[in-house]
């Protein structure tokens, strides 16, 4: 097994090639890690002892599906700063696997934003997350911290500007949920990209055709840098209505209907259900040429591990219909390959 340490998250995308993928290995030039499809997996920095020991056999669970890079969220309101990193240094240190630290411009002034990026450099971190973050818990409106950054776009520029990270941002294929208007929100997503953002991450989302759709926009906005697809196994009900109500995700009038049908069942009925529903969406999107998938673990790794181990077999990406259609923004989307 290889992994590969200090490996900005930019290169690795962009070695990842244009065009059809054959044979697992990527069509593109200097491809420094793993060939295929770049999977990633997210975790959130816990608040107990029993929730850090599910963390790291989460982790330990995982691993061996090799993935491309793990991610740590930056925790609302900035409340696990110190934890993010140190979650992030410690999957770097034991575990050998890349990992992106989150971060947000929540209740911090510049010169503190500073002081966390020091040290994230001081750690040996090469990838960030830059984002603006929610507000604290229990308030609903975002207010910008006095000598502090309002848009991520300027979380961005001040990275690029005096720090060596690859840096990574968020987008929302059904847009932003206090954005003003789509076309403003794609016009902002921009910016952030011109601001120097190397790579997006999306929302989650549960119809593909958001995210196509989405995807063509962008293209068409001139935002040229690779767009991974944020997935999240459906688990349970209840939480996976609360975080389309807090993300502004929508849920499909189909799967809702299956969802509610499970709402009395056992709940390995939900999770038997998200496993299947969320392979045949990544199945979709990998066979469409998307460049990774990016899971929202929850922390916990059975169904990541069941959907990843399926496409791992089934290999997608090999039989990409529209293979490049999609991971390159010059192609022509949803043009079949073999049509030119
Ligand atoms: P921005 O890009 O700043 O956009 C926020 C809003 O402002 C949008 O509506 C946008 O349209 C608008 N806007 C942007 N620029 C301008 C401008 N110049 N003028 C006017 N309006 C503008 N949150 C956390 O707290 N911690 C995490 O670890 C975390 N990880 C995430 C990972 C992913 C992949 C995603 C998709 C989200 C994550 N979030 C996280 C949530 C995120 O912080 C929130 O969704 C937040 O509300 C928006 O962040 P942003 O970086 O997209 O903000």
């Amino acid at each position: 097994m290889a992994y590969h340490l200090g490996v900005r998250i930019d290169r690795m995308l962009n070695g990842m090639g244009e065009g059809p993928v054959s044979g697992g290995v990527p069509g593109g030039q200097g491809s420094p890690v793993a060939p295929g499809p770049t999977f990633s997996f997210e975790f959130f920095p816990p608040k107990t002892e029993q929730g850090e020991r599910n963390l790291y056999d989460a982790l330990s669970d995982l691993r061996p599906l090799e993935p491309a890079f793990v991610s740590v969220t930056y925790g609302a309101g900035g409340s696990t700063r110190a934890k993010t990193l140190e979650i992030v240094r410690r999957i770097k240190r034991d575990f050998g696997l890349e990992a992106m630290a989150h971060f947000t411009c929540v209740a911090a002034t510049v010169p503190e934003l500073r002081a966390t990026l020091d040290e994230m450099r001081a750690a040996g971190i090469d990838n960030v997350l830059a984002l603006r973050g929610d507000p604290p818990k229990g308030e609903q409106q975002w207010t910008k911290t006095d000598g502090g950054l309002e848009y991520s776009s300027e979380l961005v520029a001040l990275l690029k500007a005096d720090y060596p990270f690859a840096v990574g941002a968020a987008c929302f294929p059904e847009t932003h949920i206090h954005a003003v208007s789509p076309e403003e929100d794609l016009e902002h997503l921009a910016e952030k990209v011109r601001a120097g953002a190397d790579f997006l991450i999306t929302q989650l989302f549960f119809d593909n055709a958001l995210y196509f759709d989405f995807l063509h926009r962008a293209r068409r906005a001139g935002i040229e840098v690779p767009i991974i697809p944020g997935i999240m196994p459906i688990t349970h009900v209840g939480q996976i209505e609360r975080m389309t109500q807090l993300s502004g995700a929508s849920i499909p009038a189909g799967l809702r209907r299956e969802l509610d049908a499970r709402r009395e069942l056992p709940e390995e009925a939900v999770r038997d259900f998200g496993v299947a529903y969320a392979t045949l969406q990544c199945a979709e999107l990998l066979a469409a040429g998307a460049l990774g998938i990016h899971f929202y673990t929850l922390n916990r790794s059975p169904a990541t591990r069941a959907i990843l181990s399926a496409l791992k077999l089934a290999r997608p990406w090999e039989r990409a219909i529209y293979a490049g259609s999609i991971s390159s923004p010059s192609a022509t989307f949803g043009e079949p390959s073999g049509a030119s």
